[in-house]
């Protein structure tokens, strides 16, 4: 639809798509729209507006992904994290944030409307590169932060967790761009980490936010969902499988354990098709990974549209990680992004058809 929309379009044989507003019978017919195109116009706050609200959801006691899909170059970072100026090791340019510092904002400035205390926010964040998961936070003997190799466990309980993830406890936006900022900048430079093209791995950033008021989650039938929340705690998760017990029934007067909500927030790998003639070892390998990895999500995606019983989020370590915030009562947004012009035609209608198989 994006495409079809650029008034740039030449040619004997001319497509439009004109998208007439929402009517009065759209409601009535029950069909909420999902869809949404941002033009190339819309600014960074018009695009986190359509966002905001899924982070009352979040605090809702939902978990929450937000991801960006597409073709490198077409603007993916951006749209999630922002832009920088030329120099690659600079920060991000706070007229120029994306979804990553607003929506920390936005959480932040939600929980300050909570009683005090009753909230904290701990953040964790990985690459996965060539389907393999690396701990970006964590910290050598001298406190550098270095990527560390982690594995993906399924608990017995069903849902995901990363041992030993480094999570670190954060106040407000400010520090939570400032972690990432930090890792940023190891990345454009580091020989610690295994390769210099953030376009060719899966960046992951997740918030995880606990919340200590004895709110009406506890005692709603969502509590089942809230323990398998709380089971990946990041602040006691031991380094060995884990088992939780499930929900207790609940009991008044007692002083329950925090209930855990994530937000994951991801920048995948370029999805442009790599040409694989020509290409070996380890070009190869990473572009197979990228391939593999982006078709899982598209199979998890089509398994629970279809909703099949079995949904294979252990076929790769994006999936598997991701787990807890697709599907089940979790909210996931997948933000296209396309590049406007024709030269990139192919890759683009690739994008959108990703996202056809995703609704
Ligand atoms: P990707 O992460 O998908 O590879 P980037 O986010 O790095 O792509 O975007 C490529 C370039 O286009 C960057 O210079 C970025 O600043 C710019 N860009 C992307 N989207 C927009 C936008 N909506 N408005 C202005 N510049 C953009
Ligand atoms: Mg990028």
């Amino acid at each position: 639809v994006f495409i079809l929309c650029q008034k740039e379009l030449r040619g004997n044989i001319r497509v439009h798509c004109r998208v007439r507003p929402i009517l009065h019978f759209d409601h009535i017919q029950g069909s909420p729209t999902t869809n949404r195109v941002h033009g190339p116009e819309e600014s960074q706050e018009t695009v986190f507006d359509e966002v905001k609200p899924l982070l009352t959801s979040l605090l809702d006691g939902y978990n929450v992904c937000i991801m960006a899909y597409g073709q490198t170059g077409s603007g993916k970072t951006h749209t999630m994290i922002g832009s920088r100026s030329e120099d690659p090791t600079a920060a991000v340019q706070d007229s120029q944030q994306g979804i990553i510092p607003k929506a920390a904002n936005e959480l932040f400035k939600l929980i300050s409307e909570k009683p005090a205390d009753s909230h904290t926010v701990e953040m964790s964040v990985v690459e996965v590169y060539n389907n393999e998961v690396l701990d970006l936070l964590a910290r050598d003997e001298d406190g550098a932060t270095v990527g560390v190799k982690r594995e993906v466990i399924t608990t017995c309980t069903g849902t995901s967790e990363v041992p030993c993830l480094t999570y670190e406890l954060v106040r407000s936006s400010a520090e939570v761009m400032q972690l990432i900022n930090s890792v940023l900048k190891l990345r454009s430079h580091s020989p610690t980490l295994v390769h210099m093209d953030s376009s060719r791995s899966h960046f992951i950033v997740t918030l995880t936010v606990s919340s200590k008021s004895p709110d009406a989650l506890w005692w709603s039938p969502r509590c089942s969902r809230a323990a398998s929340s709380r089971t990946s705690s990041p602040a006691s998760s031991p380094c060995h499988s884990p088992c939780h017990s499930p929900c207790p029934s609940p009991r008044p007067g007692i002083t329950q354990p925090p209930i855990k909500t994530k937000l994951q927030l991801v920048d995948l790998a370029g999805s442009e098709c790599v040409g694989m003639s020509g290409v070996t070892g380890a070009a190869l390998w990473e572009s197979s990974c990228i391939n593999r990895s982006l078709s899982a999500l598209s199979d998890v995606l089509g398994a629970l549209v279809e909703r099949r019983p079995h949904v294979p989020y252990p076929n790769s370590k994006l999936t598997h990680l991701l787990q807890n915030a697709i599907g089940g009562d979790a909210t996931l947004l997948i933000m296209l992004c396309v590049s406007p012009t024709q030269r990139f035609l192919a890759e683009s209608l690739q994008s959108l058809g990703f996202g056809a198989r995703a609704r």
